[in-house]
């Protein structure tokens, strides 16, 4: 019956856990290793339900009534779940791709690459619109861009402009794109009455909270935190993207000026994903032993 304990597993590590990981919001004062858990997580409800398949076929030997049932019940799982990973990801990975090649496009035809000092040195790579609204926001991928507006470049000083320049290279250098990309996959992976929207939105605090850190690096917890009111600010306007916005921007202060996570905690994190992880590989390896 591990096949059934794997299909289990899959639905416990899919839509329960994440209910109770986003409720531990404590943990978030060590963004890095709280990405971490949830990656193993959602890696191992994958793998869970991946496996369920190949641990039934293990006790094919025995031809019984029942066992036909468990295998077709876990050949379904994961089918279905392997089925739904491949679609949703070709989809959404077409249409991010697409849009964000259409937006750079743009913002290279509208924007001037204006030089933008940092510090004594000049920041390149960075494109400036003509728009009153402080914005600013990077474009990954292979030719990455970070986008400011001239309302951002007015309103921040320039201990403010390097945070924020820091928060956005921090993106692009630890590639968070891809990261959501994979949750969002995930997300959209997960059949309807097991998804739970936690992982995304938890996912999302946590990639903001780690490019925070490194905007706190380059200037001051106060700098950032200034710098953060002056960008929320301006996207209120434009506050399209949902309830997200305003909701982040207080976490996100409230982080800045909390203290670090102790070292035996964060240690304890990485132990969970750790042990997360090989939960249904255990599974796999009892089944066929
Ligand atoms: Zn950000």
């Amino acid at each position: 019956m591990l096949a059934l304990l794997l299909v289990l597993l899959a639905a416990v590590l899919a839509g329960v856990a994440p209910r109770l990981m986003a409720r531990l919001v404590s943990f978030r004062r060590a963004p890095r290793a709280a990405l971490v858990a949830w990656q193993a997580v959602s890696l191992a409800a994958v793998l869970a339900a991946l496996s369920a398949a190949p641990a039934a076929l293990s006790y094919l030997t025995e031809l019984q009534t029942g066992r036909w049932v468990v295998l077709g019940l876990a050949a379904a799982v994961t089918l279905l779940v392997l089925g739904r990973l491949l679609l949703s990801g070709h989809r959404i990975g077409t249409r991010l791709r697409a849009a964000r090649t259409r937006h750079r496009e743009l913002v290279d035809v509208l924007a001037t690459p204006e030089p933008v000092t940092q510090g004594e040195r000049r920041a390149d790579g960075i494109r400036v619109l003509d728009h009153a609204t402080p914005t600013a926001y990077c474009l990954p991928g292979r030719r990455s861009r970070v986008v400011l507006t001239q309302g951002a470049l007015a309103a921040l000083p320039s201990d403010q402009l390097d945070a924020v320049l820091a928060h956005e290279r921090a993106h692009l250098r630890g590639r968070h794109d891809l990261l959501i990309e994979y949750f969002t996959v995930l997300h959209h992976s997960v059949p309807g009455p097991v998804r739970s929207p936690e992982a995304l939105r938890e996912v999302r605090l946590l990639v903001e909270a780690l490019a925070d850190r490194a905007a706190v690096r380059a200037s001051s917890p106060l700098a950032t935190a200034r710098a953060l009111m002056a960008l929320a600010q301006g996207q209120a306007p434009l506050a399209t993207l949902g309830a997200g916005g305003d909701g982040t921007t207080a976490a996100r202060m409230r982080l800045l000026a909390a203290d670090p996570m102790p070292p035996v905690v964060v240690a304890g994190m990485y132990a969970y994903a750790g042990a997360v992880l090989v939960l249904p590989l255990a599974l796999l390896w009892l089944a066929w032993r």
